[in-house]
């Protein structure tokens, strides 16, 4: 039997960052994940400008960023034609690079357990997690941080609500240009030129010296088009996406082309005394929407920084102290837009309605019209000799 103040389960993206932040404070952690070095799994492989910022909060930004690669410049198309050139804010890393990484900061006080967490009881002052190599961790409160796995959290009574079934899948793989050394722009985002191809977008990216591809869509894991993908990558893709061709020429995938489906849930039952649940463990986003990292670095951020913190300096752990963490105005601004762009951004794509069809006319002229600014004050300041710092172009405005 181990005793300690809190033990988290599951050492992912979340769980790990939390272990991280509490530990750096002097607090009692115990971190409980069968994997001693987080292994190779296609999931979120870059940091946009908003993910890293909330890194930023939970000092560990800094590691996570020396580890990643820097767009600097990233080059947006819509309907096949480039519309702007902006200043980069994406941050490529595997997923295990990130998770590693973050695991690397945990301060040496935090226990690593190797183990799966079986079973879980709680109340309102102590709990009890049964591992699978017969030990205890008795704790004064648990995190639940174990991503997609249901199991933990049906044992306690909880259950999982799909909202939307095989809302999108995301596919993965890196991309070498054939007959030239490089492709033309340093990162890419082509949004679908037709509702038809059911593909949202493409995003290309550097991940030390790869370029890799990230492509978003709404197809069934059955539909023949993903099989055709997966045989004849270039052809497909550029058959899928016309105007493509021009702005990425002739390329080849030269590793396996991955897949991943996801159904957004929601978990119910959650309000329980002594255990909470983040990042994948209580709710999924869509990874085209780029916000499930967002979800599970926020969560981290407001446990590991706020609520934790406040609930340990007082005896007991019921529904109330646990309640404020659901009802945190922060965490909830951010599940809800998550959601919120997971619908929007599927009925954008595949939508072939008046309404969407013109919103999707008026995000590829507002991103003309910011694209030619942009451009044209980069050339106004190159010019002028008084101002030698501004002349990047494609400097965000
Ligand atoms: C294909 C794909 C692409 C994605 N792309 C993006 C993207 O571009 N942008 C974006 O923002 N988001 C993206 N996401 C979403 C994002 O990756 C996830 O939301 C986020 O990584 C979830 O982190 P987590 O810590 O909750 O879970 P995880 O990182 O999955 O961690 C769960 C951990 O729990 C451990 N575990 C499981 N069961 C037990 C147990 N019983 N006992 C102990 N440990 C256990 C596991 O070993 C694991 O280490 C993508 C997701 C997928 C699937």
């Amino acid at each position: 039997m181990r005793h300690t103040d809190v033990a988290i389960v599951g050492g992912g993206l979340a769980g790990s960052i939390v272990a991280a932040m509490l530990g750096r404070s002097g607090v009692d952690v115990v971190l409980i994940d069968p994997h001693t070095i987080y292994p190779p799994d296609f999931r979120c492989e870059k940091l946009d400008g908003m993910q890293v910022e909330i890194l930023q909060k939970t000092g560990l930004a800094d590691a996570v960023l020396r580890a990643a690669t820097h767009d600097r410049e990233s080059w947006v198309s819509r309907f096949g034609r480039v519309v702007e050139k902006r200043r980069g804010d994406q941050h490529g890393i595997r997923y295990e690079t990130l998770v590693n990484t973050i695991r690397g900061e945990i301060p040496g006080g935090v226990t690593f357990i190797h183990a799966k967490a079986q079973a879980i009881s709680t109340s309102a002052d102590h709990q009890l997690v049964t591992l699978s190599n017969g030990w205890q961790v008795c704790a004064r409160l648990v995190v639940i941080a174990n991503g997609l796995n249901v199991g933990l959290g049906h044992k306690l009574g909880m259950t999982r609500e799909v909202l939307s079934a095989s809302h999108s899948i995301s596919i993965g793989f890196d991309a070498t240009p054939v007959g030239r050394p490089k492709f033309a722009f340093p990162a890419l985002t082509h949004y679908s030129e037709s509702a038809a191809a059911r593909m949202a977008y493409l995003t290309l990216f550097p991940i030390g010296g790869a370029m890799r591809a990230n492509l978003f869509g709404y197809r069934d894991m059955n539909d023949p088009w993903l099989r055709e993908l997966r045989q004849a990558p270039q052809q497909t893709l550029f058959a899928a996406m016309p105007g493509l061709r021009g702005i990425m020429g002739d390329f080849e995938v030269t590793d396996r082309v991955q897949f991943r489906p996801v159904d957004l849930y929601a978990t119910k039952g959650h309000l329980q005394p002594g255990v909470v649940l983040l990042g994948d463990a209580f709710a999924t986003s869509c990874p085209a929407a780029g916000t499930g990292a967002r979800k599970a670095l926020n969560d981290a951020e407001r446990l590991g920084n706020i609520h934790i913190p406040h609930w340990l300096a007082t005896p007991g752990m019921g529904v109330d102290k646990i309640s404020a963490f659901y009802d945190d105005p922060v965490k909830q601004a951010c599940d809800e837009s998550s959601l919120a762009k997971a619908y929007e951004l599927r009925s954008l794509t595949v939508d072939a309605g008046l309404p969407w069809v013109a919103r999707r006319w008026i995000k590829f002229g507002g991103q003309l019209a910011r694209g030619s600014i942009r451009q044209t004050r980069g050339r106004l300041a190159a010019r002028s000799p008084q101002r030698p710092a501004a002349a990047l172009a494609g400097r965000s405005s």
